[in-house]
């Protein structure tokens, strides 16, 4: 809030959280209508599934990171690109997709007036201009906004105190073949996030916070953590990542397989990257070795 009011992601979809949402601006007197426009931190469905909902509503134009555009605009035919190339995943890690791969079904979504935005770019939140920082990792799209001058950044679910936030694995970009490496990514935009004023930090979850840099450095070591265990793992004999999640995380089961699934292969990424560990193929599943 400020001369006007910016909304800042919009929770999931569905009309129980639009409701939710409904309901608590109607208790502080505001209703969509009175909002400027809407910005979307990163394409997660709990940030951005509400827009279309909302759209209905108010006619509120939504800024979004530009790698955004495929999900948005590419209908069916990418939803159903994406969709194979996590069974393709789940398959090389040597997982079954028939258990582990979450059923998701196609509903299309629109969205009005989308404008896209990349790095360097000014958003206005409250009537005033934020600088647009990209920060991949977390998810492809996750972007800060930062105004230095007032010490404020909305930081998404870039950083959270609460929680060391997963480095998701996500589809090459289309026209692509090679996936991007999420964790290598988010420990760039770590240190890149790390080396900026960022004054009070509000994320998507949780409390807002001033320590960023202590933050930053706790998660890069907790990552290096991970890694040395991997190590451990490894130490026996070669593994496929469904092997290595199950030492590593064996409380998961079922879909929730795919969020370990999804952290080992990162930090498998930067082990190989670091010469660590060196990959092989059998039986079309990815065998890691320690160097
Ligand atoms: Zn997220």
């Amino acid at each position: 809030m400020g001369e006007t009011a910016t909304l800042i992601d919009t929770g999931n979809p569905g009309e129980k959280s639009f409701y939710q949402l409904k309901s608590l601006l109607n208790e502080n007197n505001l209703s969509f209508k009175d909002f400027d426009h809407i910005i979307v931190t990163h394409m997660h469905t709990d940030h951005c599934g509400g827009v279309s909902l909302i759209q209905q509503e108010a006619p509120l134009p939504v800024f979004v990171h530009e790698l955004a555009r495929p999900a948005i605009t590419g209908g069916e035919a990418e939803f159903n690109r994406i969709d194979h190339f996590f069974t393709d995943f789940i398959k090389q890690c040597g997982a079954d997709p028939s258990i582990h791969q979450h059923a998701r079904k196609y509903k299309e979504e629109i969205w009005r007036d989308v404008h896209y935005v990349s790095e360097g770019d000014e958003v206005y939140i409250g009537g005033r201009p934020y600088s647009v920082l990209h920060v991949p990792g977390h998810s492809q799209t996750d972007i800060l906004l930062i105004d230095e001058e007032q010490g404020i950044t909305f930081v998404g679910d870039h950083i959270i105190p609460e929680l060391a936030v997963n480095a998701f694995i996500e589809p090459p970009v289309p026209g692509k073949s090679h996936r991007p490496a999420p964790l290598i990514q988010y420990r760039e935009s770590l240190i890149r996030s790390k080396g900026r004023q960022l004054g009070k930090c509000y994320s998507g979850h949780g409390k807002p916070f001033k320590q960023h840099i202590e933050l930053i450095d706790k998660r890069l070591a907790q990552q290096d953590a991970r890694c040395q265990q991997i190590r451990q793992v490894l130490k026996e004999r070669d593994k496929n990542v469904y092997e290595i999640c199950q030492e590593v995380y064996p409380h998961l089961k079922g879909g929730i397989v795919f969020l370990g699934l999804s952290q080992i292969q990162g930090h498998l990424d930067l082990m190989e990257a670091r010469n660590e560990v060196m990959k092989g193929e059998r039986n079309s599943i990815t065998y890691y070795k320690l160097i």
